[in-house]
């Protein structure tokens, strides 16, 4: 950490959210500023040149020295427990700086097979163009992830917990099998974010983020970052700085105060997701609820001994007979909706409601979708900030007209 951020680091995650990272300048500004500019100015040639060599700190241009970018930086790092944050313009491409950061051809990546449909397309497509080939395996089955391991590979890469089952890996023992042989473990957080997990504290190298989800969590700006280690960040802060996807001082401003109220709002989302999935577990048109929160979720006791909560992600299946049948009663639930908003996207105030099988997971075959448990009936809330009643009774609609 920088020792001229006015922050101290043994402060509590709420703090830190609030008061960290922000460098008050000569105006005395209580708020984070923004600094829209694209570059900066010197007061003399010798000033700009020792600045351009790296010989002397400060700003040069945006697309890699912006201190309102540096605030957020600045303030998720800590959050993280990170000694450095790199931000990027969307969480895409958070994921392919770390890869072009840290990864080479030859190179192999071992990653969970409940990954985010377009991280899948990014390793599948982009990267085994460069010569980097990924293999899937089941997130929570740590043999499979030892066995998938050769000598060239190099990252390890998982989402826990996953969408939309929230299934979990245990982080430690995935680092330690990173480790074994000099890989580096990445965890997209982007479901828990730090007021929930901390990866890096259990051994993981690199935290993922889009900030497009729960750290704006107003549904209002595309961002991502990516949170570790100087020996790596400094890699990764390469790629951004030479190849360009850095995040815009407005969208910084944004995420930086939408990580004020982070705590906040990540304990009033799984307090809204636990009450939903306790009660859509009773309901009699429901099969199944996947949510970790649950005791009847196979691992309940790794998720409340990693997490310090649950998450507001979580999986229904309604009953119905036959695919067609299953698929007729999800979307008949869906459609009685009037509150919840029918979209993919998630870590948003508002409730979202998504269809996988024929949406986000839509793309992967019938072997595929029963291999990662996307059944026709499942039905995916991303539960937000409304009252639980409404919520409730929103979804009641179409499933009390089913039972
Ligand atoms: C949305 C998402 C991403 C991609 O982030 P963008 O900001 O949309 O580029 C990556 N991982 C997970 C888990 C996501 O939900």
């Amino acid at each position: 950490m920088d020792p001229n951020v006015p922050y101290e680091p043994d402060w509590a995650l709420a703090t830190l959210a609030i008061r960290a990272g922000h460098e008050r300048t000569a105006e005395q500004e209580h708020a984070e500023p923004i600094f829209p500019t694209s570059s900066f100015v010197y007061g003399s040639a010798a000033e700009a040149a020792a600045k351009f060599a790296g010989e002397e700190p400060g700003n040069i241009y945006s697309r890699f020295t912006n201190p309102t970018v540096r605030t957020f930086e600045r303030r998720l790092a800590a959050l993280e427990g990170g000694e450095r944050c790199v931000a990027t313009s969307s969480g895409m491409a958070a994921i392919l700086s770390t890869a072009l950061a840290l990864l080479k051809a030859g190179d192999e990546i071992v990653a969970s097979r409940s990954l985010f449909g377009s991280t899948v397309s990014l390793f599948d497509k982009y990267l085994g163009k460069l010569g980097i080939t990924t293999r899937y395996v089941e997130l929570s089955d740590l043999d499979a992830w030892e066995a998938a391991m050769t000598p060239a590979t190099r990252l390890l890469f998982a989402e826990t917990p996953s969408n939309p089952l929230s299934e979990v890996v245990d982080i430690a023992a995935l680092a330690e099998i990173a480790h074994r042989q000099d890989a580096l473990l990445a965890i997209d957080n982007c479901f828990l974010t730090p007021a929930l997990q901390q990866p890096l504290a259990l051994g993981a190298d690199l935290v993922i983020h889009s900030a497009t989800k729960y750290l704006d969590g107003q549904g209002r700006a595309i961002g991502g970052a990516v949170v570790g280690r100087d020996r790596e960040l400094e890699e990764v802060f390469g790629v951004v700085r030479t190849c360009g996807p850095c995040l815009s001082p407005f969208n910084a401003w944004i995420f930086t105060k939408g990580l004020e109220t982070l705590a906040l709002r990540m304990r009033a989302h799984c307090d809204n997701a636990r009450a939903l999935a306790e009660w859509l577990e009773a309901h009699p048109a429901v099969a199944r609820v996947h949510y970790s929160g649950l005791e009847s979720h196979p691992q309940h006791a790794l998720a409340a001994r990693q997490q310090q909560g649950f998450g507001a992600v979580l999986g229904f299946e309604v009953k119905g007979s036959g695919a067609e049948g299953s698929r007729q009663a999800a979307w008949s639930v869906i459609d009685a909706t009037r509150l919840l908003s029918i979209t993919g996207n998630l870590g948003d105030v508002k409730s979202t409601i998504t269809h996988p099988a024929t949406t986000t997971h839509g793309r992967l075959s019938a072997e595929q979708k029963a291999a990662a448990g996307i059944t026709e009936g499942l039905i995916r809330v991303a539960v937000g900030l409304e009252a639980f009643e409404d919520i409730r009774g929103d979804l009641a609609r179409g499933l009390d007209a089913l039972a």
